[in-house]
């Protein structure tokens, strides 16, 4: 029977096994995921998770209870060899690595944060990337008012009560302004604090927030939070995270766009740290025999298979945010045109890649996303 292998079952992985499950005939091919976490996780709800707004559990969706006709491996791809039909899988819990065969490969293995070498940062800061890391924001913030309102006013109290956000993208605004609420909220069961000793700043390099919406609403959003006791830093990068000490310094153009040596520095120490500058394609893929573009994502036609140098790589497919998807309505992302990394594309191509790789098992042409 046909082997199809899924590496990673998150957005897009978990939609193309529901829908194979859905448009495959019994027997026609057997289909398994590969993926370290037992559950598919619904990312764009990770900042309501952190301010305690949806409970963890809700956001996440068990493989094994819900594609039960996907046979399911816990573990982490380290290697694909398109090659050789092969993947190279270690268990989550230890022990040697192995190799999984197919006939046709899904490659939806995601995006990781993306890191800068800044000293502290890897030590100090909580990333926005799993429901983990969600519950640990929201405990971190609940524990530090606990711990503030038996203290003094000083410097501890301050710390514990300063909570600082790296990167103005769509998921740090959205976190930035969830906590900011949630403290407001926890206030009513803190008398000793006040509204104004909780600090919200948020850190972004470029000189506007949330390049995904119009300037418009990104302007009404900076307004919205400069109400609510919250500092946005633009045009300013953290430079220092040692030991939760932040510093910020300010980044100058000179007259010709180019950036220049920072000058003015702003001290603070922090003890929510929560970085989500960005996010780059699954590193893994390095560790692959497939093509891939200069910032590192598989290179797809807009039918989802590979795309070498030499035409289609046969039998290897790909959706998501670790692939370059030529976006055909036109409105892509400005650099290549190619499809924004988001949830919406991920589920609607699992949807059309599912179809396709039914139909080019049946002899049928793919059709375009
Ligand atoms: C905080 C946050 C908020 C967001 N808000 C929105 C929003 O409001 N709207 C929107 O449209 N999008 C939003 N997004 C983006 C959206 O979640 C992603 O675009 C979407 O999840 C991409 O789907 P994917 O399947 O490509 O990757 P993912 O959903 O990340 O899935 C990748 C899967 O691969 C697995 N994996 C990773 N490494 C390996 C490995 N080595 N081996 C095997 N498996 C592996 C992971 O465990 C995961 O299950 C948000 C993202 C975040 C983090």
């Amino acid at each position: 029977m046909t082997k199809i292998l899924i590496l990673g079952g998150g957005y897009a992985g978990f939609y193309t096994a529901k829908k194979l499950e859905k448009h495959l005939r019994s027997g026609e091919a057997e289909v398994t995921i590969v993926d370290p976490l037992p559950y598919m996780t619904y990312l764009p709800f990770l900042p309501e998770v952190a301010a305690s707004q949806i409970e963890a559990r809700h956001v996440v969706v068990s493989h094994r209870r819900h594609l039960k006709k996907t046979s399911f491996v816990q573990g982490k791809v380290t290697a694909i060899s398109a090659a050789d039909k092969k993947v190279t899988v270690v268990p989550v819990t230890g022990g040697d690595s192995f190799d999984i065969e197919y006939d046709e490969l899904v490659v939806t293995l995601g995006s990781v944060s993306r890191t800068f070498p800044i000293p502290g940062v890897a030590d100090n800061a909580i990333g926005l990337k799993s429901v983990e890391e969600a519950t640990a924001i929201r405990d971190r913030l609940i524990d530090n008012f606990n711990k503030a309102a038996g203290l003094p006013a000083g410097p501890e109290r301050a710390r514990l009560l300063t909570v600082i956000v790296v990167g103005g993208g769509f998921a740090g605004i959205e976190v930035f302004a969830e906590l900011r609420s949630f403290a407001t909220s926890l206030l009513k069961y803190y008398p000793e604090i006040d509204f104004n000793e909780v600090q919200f700043h948020l850190v972004e390099a470029m000189g506007n927030i949330m390049p995904e919406v119009s300037h418009e609403t990104s302007l009404w959003v900076l307004k919205n939070l400069s109400e609510r006791n919250a500092t946005v830093h633009l045009w300013t990068q953290l430079a220092d995270a040692t030991g939760g000490h932040c510093v910020l310094k300010k980044i100058h153009k000179d007259k010709e766009g180019n950036l220049v040596e920072p000058e003015e520095t702003h001290e603070f120490d922090s003890d929510i740290i929560i970085w989500t500058a960005g996010v780059m394609a699954n590193p893994v893929l390095k560790a692959s025999d497939l093509p891939l573009e200069p910032r590192g994502r598989l290179r797809l036609r807009a039918d989802l298979r590979v795309e070498g140098d030499d035409g289609v790589v046969e039998h290897v497919w790909g959706a998501g945010d670790a692939t370059q998807v030529p976006d055909l309505s036109g409105s892509g992302l400005p650099f290549d045109g190619s499809c924004v990394p988001n949830a919406q594309h991920a589920v609607r191509q699992a949807k059309r890649l599912a179809k396709n790789i039914v139909a080019s098992l049946r002899g049928e042409q793919p059709r375009d996303y």
